[in-house]
């Protein structure tokens, strides 16, 4: 097989990144690096369908990684996961006995993260982690010679260039206040309402509780169980309104902002706790505190210090002793530059020293779950269903990646099957192809989804 021929199957099956923003697959493997690392660290407390996934399919994760070598020209790869994951691990190794026709077989070693902590699957640190090398201040793991990979991405890859599957389900976590946490596999479009009925339904009333889609530290509150799964939906939590994530989720900002120009009492904890502080970024959250107080020009080198936070939220839900965001600050500034179009050519360090007392400063996955008040669900059984069930309705967005939208190719009307193109990006634009995830007909399309009925 030609590497062109696996970046081209990869486009025609719309893979995206599953662990993020969705960045379009294709892109990453159409480049040339000397290193794939796939991300198995899944450091989200509650979500466990990366781990599960690595044990239902480890030989299509490592043939996602293989492959992907082969594309990239990359000579090394690394299947990163915690040490912990004893099942997954060990289906790794297995899996690693068995190269698939055309792909490179040797070159892929097992990276086990023997601490549990907290934001181990970040991208700069995992990098870190694995090769010792130090992505750029808002730099990407391309400008070290790296491509990093979820485990999921790498399994669609896979069934996209063997099969010529398309990316039209999705893995995630459904957990917390449900009557029956699992992991389940349901096609792209499927509604919250209808994945937390086939987790047993909400065990609280109306009213009291709110779902947060993702994990509880970058995740988001849904607005509404109407919403869609997408590509990139990794799970749905429900927590009840009283529980600390709901409530930091749900502060507005001017809340945040009021209680940081009075309280920050600059102790600097945020800073000593920051990933990117401890990996030797130019980076002091608790300087925008300071900043924001004395009302420092948008414009100021410590304002659009922003552009280098992840919003791993790790200062406003861990480190803060006074409840205080740094993060939203960040947020907010981001927002703002860009609606001003501003260019970064003033974040971009290269040479980079991690502190010495980085690696007793990472935060413990324990710590973090009693912080949140989610030690009730951190020990929940979650079982793993990928039993196919009939969904009646999908709404798909035409936006599930990083660029632009997709744009429909089928009409009001029109008789789909499971896997059928509906919407393509236009040529030269960055994106991803969209597929039908059932089969049916085409019964709406607004400016931001095709729904679909059986
Ligand atoms: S969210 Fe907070 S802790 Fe995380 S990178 Fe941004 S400033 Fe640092
Ligand atoms: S941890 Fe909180 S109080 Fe301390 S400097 Fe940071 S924002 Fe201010």
């Amino acid at each position: 097989m030609k590497p062109e021929d696996v970046v081209e199957k990869v486009k025609a099956a719309g893979v995206v990144g599953a662990g993020g923003a969705g960045f379009p697959t294709h892109v990453k493997v159409a480049a040339q690096v000397d290193t794939i690392i796939a991300n198995g660290a899944e450091c989200e407390p509650l979500l466990h369908c990366d781990k599960q996934l690595i044990v239902a399919h480890a030989e299509q994760v490592v043939d996602g990684l293989r492959l992907e070598m082969l594309a990239t020209g990359a000579k090394r790869g690394f299947l990163a996961l915690k040490r912990e994951y004893h099942e997954a691990v060990s289906a790794l190794q297995q899996a690693l006995g068995k190269p698939r026709d055309g792909a490179t077989a040797n070159g892929v070693e097992l990276f086990l993260i023997d601490v549990s902590t907290y934001p181990a699957g970040d991208e700069f640190v995992l990098v870190y982690e694995v090769t010792g090398r130090l992505i750029p201040e808002t730099g990407l793991p391309l400008h070290v010679g790296c491509v990093v990979q979820n485990v999921g991405t790498l399994a669609n890859v896979s069934a996209a260039v063997r099969d010529g599957h398309p990316v039209t389900q999705r893995y995630l976590t459904v957990t917390g206040e449900v009557n029956e946490p699992k992991t389940i596999r349901l096609p792209i479009g499927t509604s919250y309402r209808e994945a937390l009925a086939r987790a047993g339904g909400v065990t609280l009333a109306e009213g009291e509780y709110r779902v947060v889609v993702g994990g509880p530290m970058m995740g988001r509150l849904a607005p509404s169980l109407d919403e869609p799964i997408t590509k990139t939906t990794s799970g749905l939590i429900v927590l009840p309104v009283d529980n600390a994530v709901v409530t930091y989720m749900s502060r507005p900002l001017d809340r945040w902002v009021k209680r940081g120009q009075s309280t920050c009492d600059q102790c600097r904890t945020c800073t000593m706790l920051c990933p990117r502080y401890l990996l030797g970024h130019n980076f002091r959250p608790h300087e925008i505190m300071r900043a924001i107080a004395y009302d420092h020009p948008v414009d100021s080198e410590v304002i659009t210090g922003a552009v280098m936070c992840c919003e791993c939220r790790l200062c406003e839900a861990f480190a803060c002793p006074l409840e205080l965001s740094p993060m939203a600050f960040y947020k907010e500034v981001k927002r703002k530059l860009a609606a001003q179009g501003w260019k970064n050519d003033r974040h971009k360090r290269t040479d980079l020293t991690p502190h010495p007392f980085r690696d007793d400063r990472r935060v413990p996955i324990e710590r973090l779950v009693d912080r949140l008040g989610l030690r009730k669900y951190h020990g929940l059984h979650v079982a793993f269903d990928e039993q196919e069930v009939p969904v009646r309705r999908v709404s798909i967005p035409l936006k599930q990646h990083t660029g632009v939208p997709a744009e429909a190719v089928v009409a009001a009307g029109s008789k789909v099957q499971d896997g059928d193109l509906i919407a393509a990006v236009p040529e030269g634009k960055l994106g991803a192809a969209i597929h039908a995830s059932i089969d049916g007909r085409v019964v709406e399309i607004t400016a931001t989804a095709i729904v679909i009925e059986r």
